[in-house]
């Protein structure tokens, strides 16, 4: 049950619409896989992994285990790919619930097929130049092959991930893909084109999208957010973010000249004003160093002044305003818009980060 007035709103036909935006880029054979880790970077995996799939998504990515079973026990029954590690112990739960995971290891083969009933589905993960996982040798692609080389491991795919592929200069991305194209040559070599090849987040899938391989792993730009600056800049097409967030004035009050407030005392009035108080906090996720930005009411831009609180935080209103009135921290207020980018901006992160650092005591509506 929800009492108070603050929320996520998250505009489901905006997760649609990238989908579509995006496959009209990419060739036909490319499928979309929608990554809804992190509880869907903060907007809720089994709303937005719905949606994509029924916009026409091939399947959801995952970066845990638990990720995949939640979506499996929301009864999602599409393809699910753990793209980080998963201890193999639990290689049977992949098995049970027809999940498939990303391997690397040959020691973690050998651990795995001893959990295993008959088969679990893996995909092989090649580092390119992330230096985060995967085999990054031709040899060690070689002896991993070798490895694999047991009915009760099905090869459906390898992979791997950009670690520069948002920017203008695109060597790094280029040097990546190239690197790619050796270390599948092996895998190529055993499995054709009957497992599926995969190298790009968003931002390569927007930069590139008719070298994309058979599958693209559509994150951010899912959530209709931009991968980086520059491709807020430069955007090749547009996208359309599905979150705002949204919540009310509480109290409003005229303090004098001289006066301050909050914690430490850190803001004190100017001259006469009219100050805001507002049910949200950095325990929503509304982080402290949201103060001094500002949020959206009557349209209008207003100063966050003083610092956040776990629950509230003050605003400088440009007049008296009702209790009850709209405010906006993310999102559109008449002509005004406040945009995730811009709060990272002001907060020196970036997007990613801020949707995914609000809680779940902020409730999400879904429209
Ligand atoms: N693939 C992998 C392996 C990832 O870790 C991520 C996210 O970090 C993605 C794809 C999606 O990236 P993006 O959100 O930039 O589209």
């Amino acid at each position: 049950m929800q009492y108070r007035n603050a929320q996520a709103i998250i505009d489901l036909d905006a997760v649609k619409q990238n989908i579509l935006t995006l496959k009209k880029q990419l060739p036909k054979q490319t499928k979309i896989l929608a990554v809804v880790k992190a509880d869907g970077y903060g907007h809720g995996a089994v709303a937005v992994a719905k949606k994509a799939l029924a916009s026409g998504a091939a399947g959801l990515c995952v970066a845990i285990l638990e990720e995949a079973v939640s979506l499996r026990e929301a009864g999602i029954k599409a393809p699910i790919l753990v793209m980080g590690y998963t201890d193999p112990s639990y290689v049977g739960i992949a098995e049970r619930l027809d999940i498939q995971l990303t391997a690397f290891q040959c020691e973690w083969l050998e651990e795995a097929k001893r959990h295993l009933e008959h088969s679990v589905s893996l995909h092989i993960k090649l580092d390119t130049g992330m230096g985060r996982l995967g085999l990054r040798d031709v040899d060690d692609v070689r002896l991993f092959l070798e490895a694999l080389n047991l009915s009760c491991f099905k090869v459906t795919g390898a992979f791997t991930h950009f670690a520069k592929a948002d920017t203008a200069d695109t060597a790094y991305y280029v040097k990546q893909d190239r690197r790619f194209r050796e270390l599948i040559e092996p895998i190529k070599h055993i499995y054709k084109d009957t497992i599926m090849y995969h190298t790009g987040n968003s931002a390569a899938s927007m930069q590139f999208p008719t070298d994309m391989y058979d599958a693209v792993r559509f994150g951010i730009g899912l959530y209709g957010l931009y991968p980086s600056p520059h491709l807020k800049e430069h955007p090749p097409f547009t996208l359309v973010p599905a979150l705002s967030i949204t919540t009310q004035l509480v109290h409003v009050k005229r303090l004098n000249k001289g006066e301050k407030l909050s914690y430490g005392l850190t803001y004190e009035t100017k001259e006469t004003e009219w100050i805001g108080t507002i049910p949200i906090g950095y325990g929503d996720g509304i982080q402290r160093r949201m103060q001094d930005f500002e949020v959206l009411i009557g349209g209008k831009r207003q100063p966050i002044v003083g610092r956040v609180c776990m629950d509230q935080c003050m605003v400088k209103l440009d007049k008296a305003y009702p209790v009850g009135e709209k405010v906006t921290f993310v999102g559109k207020d008449h002509r005004e818009v406040i945009t995730l980018e811009e709060v990272a901006e002001h907060l020196n992160t970036i997007n990613y980060e801020v949707s995914c650092l609000l809680t779940p005591r902020l409730p999400r509506h879904y429209l």
